[in-house]
């Protein structure tokens, strides 16, 4: 089982495009996906067709034990379910602030999905901030995920980024590696796009062999901007329901297609490296 925190601490670079498209594509696939919204605007949920409403069974009663993982989940097509958020989740900073071992809340409840071999793929669609949601993300997965819209300060928030799981990486999940970058609303073309390619792959070409970062690929497939990936949200559907023949299907399918090609090697569980919560904060 891959566990993917699709993570960028910017907003709008296409993290919830990328989480639900590229679950949607492994799922048609024939992999079993299961999507974690892990943000309390919901947008993969809504993408998913879910409006999670007050009182509904979300990802918030898994954080405060009042639900399993496997209560909160729901089907939504063949092969992918979603474990939905709403707007309780931003309660949850607060109310963990003071509880031991609250980075691993999200590990632990879906260990057994591992030792269950239920999903292939478990893909997190994470808040874009490094708060205790993302770090819980991060600390359940086997490997980061990089949406990256190409602009002049894209690469400065990065190296942000790839401190962060650095950090995570030493101190809390020792199996931790940021296994791709996927450039979205890319413009083909532009001079622009094609400098932050080149820029990132001189940084990652040039990072020591011991980060989590030293073998990240930066996936051939780009995502193109295309207005059905804005439109399909709010019909409640992947690209592959909307528009199936866009360009945008096309360049999910695509990525999929790579990203299941690097299987082979990152199946490794998150470790269970013990270390006193807090001192990770
Ligand atoms: P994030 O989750 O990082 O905040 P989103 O995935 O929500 O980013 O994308 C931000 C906005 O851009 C959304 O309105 C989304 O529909 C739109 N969008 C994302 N990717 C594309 C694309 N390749 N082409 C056109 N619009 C896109
Ligand atoms: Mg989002």
């Amino acid at each position: 089982m891959r566990t993917i925190a699709v993570m960028n601490q910017k907003g709008g670079v296409g993290k919830t495009t990328t989480s639900v498209n590229l679950a949607a594509a492994l799922a048609r696939m024939g992999s079993k996906v299961c999507i974690i919204d892990m943000d309390p605007q919901g947008h993969a949920s809504f993408h998913v067709g879910l409006d999670c409403g007050p009182g509904a069974d979300t990802i918030y009663d898994v954080f405060s034990g009042r639900s399993t993982a496997d209560e909160a989940r729901q089907l939504v097509a063949e092969n992918l379910s979603i474990l939905p958020s709403n707007i309780d989740l931003a309660a949850v900073e607060v109310e963990l602030a003071s509880t031991p071992g609250r980075e691993f809340i999200l590990r632990d409840s879906i260990k057994h999905w591992k030792e269950q071999a239920r999903f292939d793929y478990v893909i997190m669609d994470c808040p874009p901030s490094l708060s205790v949601l993302t770090i819980n993300a991060l600390c359940a997965a086997t490997e980061v995920l990089i949406p990256l819209q190409p602009h002049f300060f894209a690469l400065q928030g990065l190296s942000k980024l790839f401190e962060t799981t650095a950090l995570v990486n030493r101190r809390l999940n020792r199996g931790l590696k940021v296994s791709g970058v996927a450039m979205c609303l890319y413009e083909s073309g532009t001079r622009l796009a094609a400098d932050v390619t080149e820029d990132l792959r001189h940084f990652l070409t040039s990072s020591d062999a011991d980060t989590p970062w030293a073998n990240t690929k930066i996936f051939r497939s780009k995502i193109r901007r295309n207005i059905k990936l804005a439109e399909a949200p709010s019909f409640g559907q992947s690209i592959f329901d909307y528009a199936p023949t866009c360009p945008g299907a096309k360049d999910y399918a695509d990525l999929a297609k790579e990203f299941h090609a690097l299987s082979a090697g990152l199946t490794g569980d998150p470790s269970d490296t013990k270390v006193e919560a807090s001192q990770a904060a």
